[in-house]
Parts: structure tokens; sequence; C-alpha cells
């Protein structure tokens, strides 16, 4: 089969890297000419390009450019394409671009690879990023069953972990694991910055726990601000409820109740392990 993908990213990248291994013949187009060379030299397609043209052919195409561009490129590449091509994306966020791209081209199914890293480019692709990672496909009623079973077939090939849900469930669900804890912790890391003369002595104790809970808030700033551009209701739903948390946490301290906050830890404590099994 052959596959293309636009967007040599992270993503990308990643997703030609693997599906190249498997002995798909992976062609890809970005909008650098550095880029395709690159993907090239490291075996994530067999050829790359900034031109559609290179797509002829190709029985499924992987979007994989920032999430601000999909909906825009989807409509530019339509024409390049025979109808009986697959298109599927790979956006953290789905409601906005399966609503606008399904009634355009409807042999359309909106996926989500839930794995990255902080960092961007193709320089960032790695092999096997998707194993064991949580896949998600949002198809609506009026896509066509052959689609999904396409989609899935090579969701299964990555050693993803495949799930469905609604366009809006997942957009409302990764707000909560994944888009509100980006903001989340951006605002620890500015918190930190935030104390001037302690700042040195800071940085110099982080260590494992600080760098957990920094991770995500020290990626890709585009992304981040596609997520809560894109994704804004659900975003502003999740980050009002750790508000909200975090003023009885706040409470409970400048009350001494420890009682209560300790309750409010033995809570969390038991709940993690279920988002991580
Ligand atoms: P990325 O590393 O910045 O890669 C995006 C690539 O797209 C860039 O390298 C750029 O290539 C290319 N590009 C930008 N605009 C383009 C255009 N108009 N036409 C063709 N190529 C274009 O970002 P990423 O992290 O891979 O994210 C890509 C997508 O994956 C996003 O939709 C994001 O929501 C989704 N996603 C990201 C993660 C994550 O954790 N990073 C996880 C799951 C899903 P050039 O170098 O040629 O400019």
């Amino acid at each position: 089969m052959k596959i293309g993908i636009i967007g040599l990213g992270l993503i990308g990248g990643s997703l030609g890297l693997d599906l190249s291994e498997q002995g798909f013949q992976v062609v890809g187009v970005s909008r650098r000419q550095t880029t395709c060379d690159i993907a090239v030299s490291i075996k994530a397609v067999s050829a790359a390009s900034l031109d559609f043209e290179i797509l002829a052919g190709v029985e499924l195409l992987f979007i994989a450019t920032p999430i601000g561009a999909i909906s825009a490129t989807i409509k530019a590449v339509i024409p390049y394409l025979s109808p009986d091509t697959i298109i599927t994306d790979v956006a953290s966020v789905k409601q906005p671009i399966v609503e606008e791209i399904t009634p355009l081209y409807p042999n359309f199914v909106g996926g989500h690879p839930m794995a990255g890293t902080a960092d961007q480019g193709i320089e960032s692709a790695l092999r096997h990023l998707f194993h064991h990672a949580p896949y998600v496909l949002t198809p609506t009623e009026s896509t066509p069953l052959e689609a999904i079973e396409k989609v899935k077939q090579i969701v299964n090939i990555l050693g993803s972990k495949l799930y469905f849900a609604t366009p809006e469930q997942h957009d409302q669900a990764v707000a909560l694991i994944s888009h509100a804890p980006v903001m989340i912790s951006a605002a620890l890391i500015e918190t930190c910055c935030g104390n001037s003369e302690l700042l040195e002595l800071a940085q110099n104790l982080a260590s494992s726990g600080f760098r957990d809970t920094s991770r995500v808030g020290g990626g890709n700033p585009e992304l981040g601000a596609m997520m809560a551009k894109y994704n804004r209701n659900a975003v502003l739903f999740a980050l009002k409820q750790y508000q909200q948390n975090l003023a009885q946490v706040i409470s409970y301290i400048e009350q001494e109740n420890w009682p209560s906050l300790t309750q409010f830890l033995e809570d969390s404590q038991l709940h993690r392990p279920s988002f991580l099994s």
C-alpha cells in the first residue's frame, strides 16, 4: 500500500519511520525542502516534496501539520487525490476539523495518536512513538466502514491501543487529561520563575518531581496555543474545575485543616493509577 504524509514533523516523521519499517511505500509533503531532505535521509519516507503531485496513487493520507493548517491543507490536497483515497488526520482537537471536513470529503476519518514529546520538527521524529499508546478514531455516522477499517488496520500495525469516541467526547476528555495540564504545567513553570531571589537555588534543586510536573508545560508553544484556540470551551471548563480544586487546597492550608488536606491527597493518590494503567 502507498501511504502519504503531509507535515513531516515530530508526529508525521514518527509515523513515517514506523510505516516505512513495516514495508509500506511512504511518501511525504512538507513546507520546507530541508525537512523533506531530512525525512528521506532518516528513511521516514522514500520520497518527499513540497508539491502535492507526489501523492498521486496514495491509498491512505495522513495530515500531520499543525492544527491550524489541517483544514486548509485537506481542502487544497483534495484535487490531487482519487476519491478512493482515505484521509485521516492526527490533530489533538477533533470536533472543528471533523465538522468542516466530513461534508467536503466523505472518505475522512478523524484520528489522534496520544503520544508525543516536548520536541518538534523532523529532527525529533522517533521510532515506535505510538507503540502501546492510545490512538483515538472519531468517525461519524456517515464515515464509510471501509475507511474506518483501513485506518484501524494501520493503527493496529503501529502497535497502538485503539479507541473510538465522538469528536465532541474526544475533545472534552483530552481537555481534562492533556490540554488543561499543558496550561497548568506552564503556569507552574512561570510560578517558579516569579521569585528572582530564589530562582538560581530553585533551578539547582529541581529534580525528578519538577521534571514530571513541568514536562508538558515546557513543550511546543504553537501546539499548546492551538489546543486552547480550537478546544476553547472544553479547555476553559477543565481549567475552571481545576481552579475550584486549587481553591479548595488553598483554603485547607489557610485554615490549617490538615485532616481534610490529607483526605484530599489520599483521594488523588487513589485515583491516579486508574489513569495510567
Ligand atoms: P511539528 O513537529 O511542528 O510538525 C509539524 C510539521 O508540519 C512541521 O515540521 C512543518 O514542516 C509541517 N508544516 C507546517 N505547516 C505546513 C503546511 N502548511 N503544509 C505542510 N507541512 C506543514 O508538530 P507535531 O507535534 O508533529 O504536530 C503535528 C500534528 O500532530 C498537530 O496537528 C498536533 O495536534 C498533532 N499531535 C501532536 C502531538 C504532540 O505531542 N506533539 C501528539 C499528538 C498529535 P516544515 O519543517 O516543512 O516547516
